[in-house]
């Protein structure tokens, strides 16, 4: 089986759409580890279409937030106008799909959450060695999907010792090894490379990669500038930060 794992879509369709069409023919299912919405300026359509091709979907922070989970104070003020103005354009139908999102799902040797999988509701970023290697014995498969920093990296433990790898590209699967990877961000990566980030998980080969797909920043830029939202939202993905 084949997997694209997406995350931290964030609104932005012109991202969503462009990682699909590379996952087409390269994936045989799509699962996503959260964020849909927040910051972009699209949260309907990115939620209709992650609801129509996605396996399995776990919840994100700003799922969260948007169905009033959790109080928009935790937010910095950008995250908080764009929950805000999300939630006022989002329909009874919306906002009950991402209220009801797991935290944590398994899918066969992975276990899928978007921020740290030792108390996946406290939204804890994985950013340093430490932190990887502290999450270990949070789950109990051999690989565990995350995103919410938005970089894509991986952290490794095995009986030869353990390492961290920010900024992965291919992993191959080791029988006596556990791993985290970070699959980065479709709609607003912050590694100073503004393509869009997903990986493929490919069971049969034991293999991930971290791809990287070019879409149209700029239509997505202009669409966020034309809702109103903060301009911070749309000159960052020019940058990728
Ligand atoms: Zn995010």
């Amino acid at each position: 089986m084949r997997y694209a794992i997406i995350s931290d879509i964030h609104s932005n369709l012109e991202a969503l759409r462009a990682v699909l069409d590379d996952a087409h023919g390269r994936a045989d299912a799509v699962v996503c580890l959260g964020d849909v919405v927040g910051y972009g300026a699209e949260p309907a359509a990115c939620i209709e279409l992650v609801a129509e091709r996605c396996q399995a979907v776990v919840g994100g922070n700003h799922e969260h937030a948007v169905a009033g989970l959790l109080a928009l104070d935790w937010f910095n003020p950008y995250a908080r106008a764009a929950a805000e103005w999300t939630r006022d354009r989002l329909d009874d139908d919306h906002r009950a799909w991402l209220a009801v999102l797991p935290l944590v799902r398994e899918l066969e040797d992975a276990t899928l959450v978007h921020a740290s999988p030792a108390q996946p509701d406290e939204w804890e970023y994985l950013m340093s060695a430490e932190d990887g290697y502290a999450a270990f014995p949070a789950f109990a498969t051999r690989l565990c999907f995350v995103g919410h920093s938005h970089v894509p990296g991986v952290w490794m433990q095995g009986s030869w010792g353990r390492a961290h790898e920010p900024g992965v590209g291919e992993i191959t699967i080791d029988p006596g090894t556990r791993y985290i990877v970070n699959v980065g961000s479709v709609g607003q990566p912050r590694d100073r490379d503004p393509r869009a980030a997903w990986a493929l998980w490919d069971t049969e080969a034991r293999r991930v990669s971290v791809r990287r797909v070019a879409y149209d920043v700029h239509a997505a830029r202009a669409k966020i500038v034309a809702a109103g939202l903060p301009r911070f939202l749309a000159d960052r993905l020019a940058q990728g930060r």
